[in-house]
């Protein structure tokens, strides 16, 4: 299908077809993937196998470890600040804060959530729909535990392309990353980031499971009774970062169907050439779809005005009138493309081209976005 949903999001049609087949009867045990216990080899197999080609994927170093919780990226949203409040507090003996950069819709949720829950929070940059240089951000100021960027802004459309170095984040200050729509989308250096975290439904996988890449060190965690003295929450238990790792994401009943597709998909994705390859036809796929809409600026508008931070997993643009966007996304559909709607809060049409995404099908939306365009201009 030609699918351009924002997530969940297309997943390969030969993973599907694998899947299927285990969800019924899983390497002719006569059981299904999803009715064998999470402690069974087999289930422990497929939570390590993901692990090893996720490590693959990204080229994780030994200081990092995956591992996986249920909850999706807003739990991510909560469990950061416990955590790595919890770790700082390891660290120095103090009570830190979090820094957040607010970009678009999901880095703003976060940070409200770490606010909403107590924690210290200091926005360091407020742009919606852009992020400006980090010359132009707010200093990182002491007692900062971490830094919080969403690499990519799944409603609004921008996305990072470099990462903040030594010249904006102070030594001992982690680098956490929301990458829950452009996991493993472009090549990423792991050894750069304290956290990072992805819901795994849209470039990797089902709803279900999101993704940890943690750096080793940031799991050491003050103890109860510190965190206590210190006025700082205890961490719930199944959000518990050391926890969850010490129990190889098993601590409690992990989906291991949503695990398997994971293993399915990354497999797929070495086969195909891994990080880097994706990675080429990604940009591919963005630059032919940008060029396109910017051929006609009577018709279609982008919203992400600086072209430095256009994302290449979401494009976001509107049209003239309402009138014309109804008409746009009905045409689409009469040429099966469809999911073109952009999120509620910002209107106008976001394609979302994920990995599973083809370059045939964006070149299908691209022929689409000429013809209406020289139909309507
Ligand atoms: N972060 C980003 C970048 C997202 O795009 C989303 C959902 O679309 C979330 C977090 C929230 O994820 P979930 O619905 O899995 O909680």
């Amino acid at each position: 299908p030609n699918y351009f949903g924002a997530g969940p999001a297309l997943l390969p049609t030969s993973v599907l077809q694998e899947a299927a087949y285990d969800l019924i009867n899983y390497e002719n045990q006569n059981l299904g993937i999803g009715e064998i216990s999470h402690r069974s080899k087999p289930a422990i197999k497929v939570i390590d196998d993901t692990k090893a080609k996720f490590a693959q994927l990204y080229n994780i170093p030994d200081t990092h470890e995956v591992f996986f919780m249920q909850g999706g990226g807003t739990t991510g949203f909560s469990s950061i600040p416990y955590n790595l409040l919890a770790n700082y507090a390891k660290r120095t003996g103090k009570k830190g804060k979090g820094a957040y950069a607010v970009t678009g819709t999901w880095s703003k949720k976060s940070a409200e959530e770490a606010s909403r829950l107590g924690f210290d929070v200091e926005i360091v940059n407020k742009t919606i729909g852009d992020i400006p240089p980090y010359s132009e951000w707010k200093p990182i100021s002491k007692d900062t535990a971490y830094l919080y960027v969403c690499d990519n802004e799944t409603v609004n459309g921008v996305e990072f392309k470099d990462i903040p170095g030594s010249e904006y984040l102070p030594e001992g200050v982690e680098l956490v990353a929301d990458m829950s729509s452009n996991v493993f989308s472009k090549v990423i250096d792991v050894s750069k980031y304290g956290l990072i975290m992805a819901g795994a439904q849209k470039n990797i996988g089902l709803a279900g499971l999101t993704i940890y890449i943690i750096k080793k060190t940031l799991l050491e965690q003050a103890s109860d009774e510190e965190l206590r003295a210190l006025g700082l929450p205890l961490v719930p238990i199944a959000f518990h970062y050391p926890t969850v790792v010490k129990n190889n994401s098993a601590y409690n009943t992990i989906p291991i169907f949503t695990c398997h597709i994971l293993k399915l998909v990354a497999d797929k994705l070495l086969k195909d050439g891994g990080v880097p390859a994706i990675q080429k036809i990604n940009e591919q796929k963005a630059q032919i779809l940008y060029e396109a809409l910017q051929n006609y600026p009577d018709v279609y508008l982008l919203i992400v005005t600086n072209p430095k931070v256009r994302s290449n997993m979401n494009v976001t643009f509107t049209l003239a009138s309402p009138e014309l966007e109804a008409k746009f996304l009905e045409e689409a559909a009469q040429h099966k493309l469809t999911g073109l709607k952009g999120h509620r809060s910002v209107g106008g049409m976001r394609a979302s081209i994920y990995n599973a995404v083809s370059l045939q099908s964006v070149e299908l939306l691209v022929e689409f976005v000429n013809k209406f365009a020289e139909a309507n201009k």
